[in-house]
C-alpha cells in the first residue's frame, strides 16, 4: 500500500480515488474521516436545496465532523431557520460560521449591493475568502456536489485535488431522483424554498424561482453566465 502522506496532493488524490472511490458515500466519509484526515476533514454546505442528503449521511458516521457554514450576510431568512432547524434533527454537533472580513467588507461593499455589481467580487469577500481561510486548519473537505448539475461538474471525480486539500464529492455519481429517493426514505425536511419554486438555492439576491422543465441551476445568478461562486477554484 502506497504511504499517500509523501505523494502531492494531485497524486495522493488520484490514489485515493482510485482505491476508495467506488465506496458508498458512508463508507467513504468514514474511511477519510478516520483513516486518512482525523480531525483534519471538514464538510462544506450551504444548507440549500437537496444539502441535508449529505448532512445526513455525515450525521451517520461523524455527527461531531466540522460542517462549514458561509454566512454571507445575504441568506434567505428560510436559509437560516432551516440551518438550524437541519442541525438539530440531524444531531450535528460542530456547525461552525464564517464571516466576511469586516474590514474588507467596509471597503469593498459598504452598502451591500456589490453584488448588483460584481458578483464575482462579492462572492470573492462573502464566500472564496472567509472559506479559503476556514480551511487552512485542515487538508480535506466534502462537498455535495453532483455531476449531472453543470457542464463542468460532468467529469468530476470523487477524490480530486483542489489546491492544498484533497476534495471529497461522494455523491458525485448521484442523480437528482437518487437523491429525492434518499431524502423521502428518511422523511427529510425540504428547504423550505423548493416547494416555492427553488429548485437551487444560494444567496437571496442571486437566486430566483425556476420554470417548469428550466434547469435546476438556471436561477443561479440570472443571466450573468456566472455558475459556480468560486469556492471550487480556490488556489
Ligand atoms: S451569491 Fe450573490 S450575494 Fe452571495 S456572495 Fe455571491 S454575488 Fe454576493
Amino acid at each position: 500500500m502506497l504511504d499517500t502522506c509523501t505523494l502531492s496532493v494531485e497524486d495522493r488524490a488520484d490514489d485515493l480515488n482510485r482505491r476508495y472511490g467506488e465506496l458508498s458515500p458512508a463508507e467513504l466519509i468514514g474511511t477519510m474521516a478516520y483513516h486518512f484526515f482525523p480531525e483534519r476533514m471538514a464538510l462544506v454546505s450551504s444548507f440549500g436545496a437537496d444539502s441535508v442528503t449529505m448532512l445526513s449521511i455525515v450525521a451517520e458516521v461523524k455527527p461531531d465532523l466540522p460542517v462549514l457554514f458561509l454566512q454571507t450576510g445575504k441568506h434567505f431568512d428560510e436559509t437560516l431557520r432551516y440551518r438550524d432547524e437541519i442541525a438539530k434533527r440531524l444531531g450535528l454537533t460542530n456547525i461552525i460560521d464564517l464571516y466576511p472580513e469586516p474590514l474588507a467588507l467596509a471597503k469593498e461593499d459598504p452598502d451591500g449591493t456589490l453584488h448588483a455589481r460584481d458578483q464575482d467580487a462579492c462572492c470573492a469577500i462573502r464566500k472564496v475568502h472567509p472559506l479559503a481561510r476556514a480551511l487552512r486548519p485542515y487538508d480535506a473537505w466534502i462537498t455535495g456536489r453532483r455531476r449531472h448539475q453543470t457542464f463542468a461538474r460532468r467529469q468530476m471525480p470523487v477524490i480530486e485535488a483542489d489546491g492544498r486539500h484533497v476534495k471529497l464529492n461522494p455523491i458525485a455519481a448521484w442523480s437528482q431522483e437518487d437523491v429525492d429517493a434518499y431524502i423521502d426514505a428518511r422523511d427529510l425536511p425540504r428547504h423550505p424554498l423548493v416547494a416555492d419554486g427553488y429548485p437551487s438555492i444560494g444567496c437571496a439576491p442571486c437566486t430566483a424561482r425556476v420554470a417548469a422543465g428550466e434547469d435546476a441551476r438556471a436561477g443561479r445568478w440570472g443571466d450573468s453566465g456566472k455558475t459556480e461562486c468560486g469556492i471550487h477554484w480556490m488556489r
